[in-house]
């Protein structure tokens, strides 16, 4: 998963901006992230197409401290080291 930084205050997050949130800076970089600790995971069931019809919806949090969204197919709990893969639905992830 790719999170942008900003280059003047070290602001982190991960949806694309054109300004830092923080310091209104226009210059970032990209950080590679691919593990998180999962903050809650709830069952998601009835979804829509193209998803599985029941997946867990996991909120990790980055090293950065950034919160993420990912689909897992198994419960995972809450304080477990995840490792998160972005593929063509949407970030997964898995217990490390
Ligand atoms: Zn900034």
């Amino acid at each position: 998963m790719i999170l942008r930084r900003c280059g003047n205050c070290g602001e982190t997050f991960l949806v694309p901006r054109v300004r830092c949130p923080k310091c209104f800076g226009e210059n970032f970089d990209e950080v590679v992230v691919n593990e998180g600790v999962v903050s809650d995971c709830i069952e998601i069931i009835a979804t829509p197409d193209p998803y599985p019809e029941r997946y867990f919806l996991v909120l990790a949090k980055t090293v950065d401290g950034v919160a993420v969204f990912c689909r897992s197919d198994k419960e995972i709990a809450r304080g477990s080291t995840v490792v998160i893969e972005d593929l063509e639905l949407g970030p997964v992830c898995r217990k490390a």
